[in-house]
């Protein structure tokens, strides 16, 4: 039986996308992450795993999901764009670009407070002059 590392067919998930877990992740049965610690292990093929984003880890987080549990997602993603993207998509028409001019000029850091000085060259909070 081929080993692979815990971590492989957690990346090459989709994201909000449930895939049955015996298909990335055959083994023994196992719990849904819903039902909990006391729930009757289910075999990988009645389980779902999902993806989801995750705040501060850029490779989200997997969980277990019984067909019960299984979130609101369509099991055919492909579909219609996923509310996080409409939701991502509205975001980017909502919030205008900040014009660049100004902010692509590099300014002075003062070397001991390391806060950028205003124009003045005059560092905020020390009151050294910065050249
Ligand atoms: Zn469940
Ligand atoms: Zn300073």
């Amino acid at each position: 039986m081929k080993v692979v590392s815990s971590s492989d067919w957690r990346d090459d998930l989709a994201f909000e996308s449930p895939t049955l877990v015996a298909d990335v992740s055959p083994g023994e049965a196992t719990r849904c992450s819903v039902c909990g610690g006391d729930s009757e292990p289910l075999e990988r093929t009645e389980l779902w795993a999902v993806k989801h984003k995750h705040p501060k880890q850029h490779g989200g987080y997997v969980r277990f999901y019984c067909q019960t549990h299984l979130p609101a997602i369509k099991v055919a993603p492909v579909a219609a764009p996923t509310r996080a993207a409409a939701a991502r998509a509205e975001r980017r028409i909502i919030a205008p670009r900040r014009p660049t001019s100004v902010e692509d000029r590099p300014r002075a850091v003062c070397p001991d407070c390391w806060v950028e000085v205003p124009s003045t060259g005059i560092c905020g909070i020390c009151g050294n002059t910065i050249a």
